[in-house]
């Protein structure tokens, strides 16, 4: 509601908000130490490359985030579930993460442009969530050779635990092909279940609302979970412009340089505009209860995480280090996410509201994933 009343606040001004990189984000990246003077350290600026860019992190309209799921069986596709695999649209960036067996295809299905990928984070290499990367780097190739606009295609990051690198070598050489994806391996510690490697952090910055972090999981080979992050940032508010007498183009004027001198004084961003929390996704697949999993959880708006079993099987998931429905609510509960969504099922269940009805013993928002559904990542928490 806030973010609405800001854009029309800024469109009235004569200067509308853009939507996503311009105004969102960053607290770290600034423009110069001019800007952080003026500011106090307390405006956080945009990080747009290879240009300078406006104070103030400001945003005025609902942004597209969501997760669309593409694929929800874990270990063999079944007749109703494609091996898993899900997509995350952030704003201008498109990420997918453990593409299993058929992605290509259900990624046509979802709408999904394999070329419009900016990233693709792998948790860990047990065919369940990597079987469909070769046609994935393939279709990229083959898009890239026809898009014929003569531009030097993009990269594509591809996010993966590092003692895995020889499965991604041999996926991304599977077959003949003309290798022009610009896929850019990056491998990423993880460490073993026993002696997980210490937390890596941020493992990619895709532009200022988009921070991918990771952390290693507790699973049967080495695994990684992924966090994405929209740093904190401030939007304006009208009430406040108002109050301040800043009106009209000013407006622009003041976002666009940090500060604005009226007839009653300078006036700071910080002055007209109020925090705004940033919007965060987790994915955690394929592991135990742990450490890790919660660090990923923490405070997230959407998480993504995987309940191969029920409860009445925890036999079986501690086996095999993976969770039932009971603890990924759990998990969810503890660490403060909002929106949990359920998926990589064991072919074993046939009846999802199982799995609904387990979790919401523990958690009120819980999504019980099938294929192709797509899951709006919950409206921003209020300041
Ligand atoms: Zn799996
Ligand atoms: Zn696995």
């Amino acid at each position: 509601m806030t973010e609405r009343r800001s854009a029309v606040g800024v469109r009235r001004c004569g200067r509308p908000l853009r939507r996503s990189a311009s105004y969102e984000c960053p607290s770290v990246h600034r423009t110069g130490p001019d800007e952080a003077d003026r500011t106090d350290g307390q405006v956080v600026f945009p990080a747009r490359r290879g240009r300078s860019a406006p104070p103030g992190g400001l945003t005025g309209g609902m942004s597209g985030r969501q997760l669309i799921v593409l694929g929800t069986a874990s270990q063999a596709p079944t007749r109703h579930r494609h091996h898993n695999s899900y997509a995350v649209r952030w704003d201008d960036q498109l990420v997918l993460f453990d593409p299993g067996e058929g992605t290509q295809r259900q990624a046509i299905l979802a709408g999904i442009a394999i070329a419009r990928l900016t990233a693709v984070c792998i948790t860990h290499f047990h065919g369940d969530h990597c079987l469909g990367l070769p046609g994935v780097i393939q279709r990229r190739a083959l898009d890239n050779r026809s898009s014929g606009d003569g531009r030097e295609p993009e990269p594509l990051p591809v996010i993966f635990p590092a003692e895995g690198e020889v499965y991604f070598d041999r996926l991304r050489t599977a077959t003949i092909f003309h290798d022009t994806s610009r896929a850019v391996p990056r491998p990423v510690p993880a460490g073993t279940p026993e002696r997980p490697a210490a937390p890596p952090g941020v493992v990619a910055e895709l532009g200022p609302s988009a921070r991918i972090s990771a952390a290693p999981l507790s699973h049967r080979v080495p695994t990684l979970g992924y966090r994405i992050d929209e740093p904190d940032g401030r939007r304006l508010d009208p009430a406040l412009l108002a109050r301040c007498g800043v009106a009209g183009p000013d407006v622009g004027r003041l976002v666009a340089q940090g500060w604005l001198d009226t007839p009653t004084g300078r006036v700071t961003v910080d002055e007209v505009s109020r925090p705004r929390p940033g919007q965060s996704l987790a994915v955690v697949m394929d592991t135990a209860p742990c450490e890790g999993a919660e660090e990923l959880a923490r405070g997230v708006d959407l998480l993504v995480c995987e309940s191969t079993f029920l409860h009445r099987d925890l036999e079986l998931a501690q086996r095999f280090r993976h969770m039932t429905a009971l603890q990924a609510a759990t998990l969810a509960s503890r660490a403060g996410a909002r929106r949990l969504v359920l998926t990589h099922f064991s072919a074993r269940y046939d009846d999802p509201e199982l799995f609904a009805r387990e979790a919401a013993t523990a958690h009120s928002d819980v999504v019980v994933a099938h294929d192709l559904l797509t899951v709006d990542v919950p409206p921003r928490r209020s300041s």
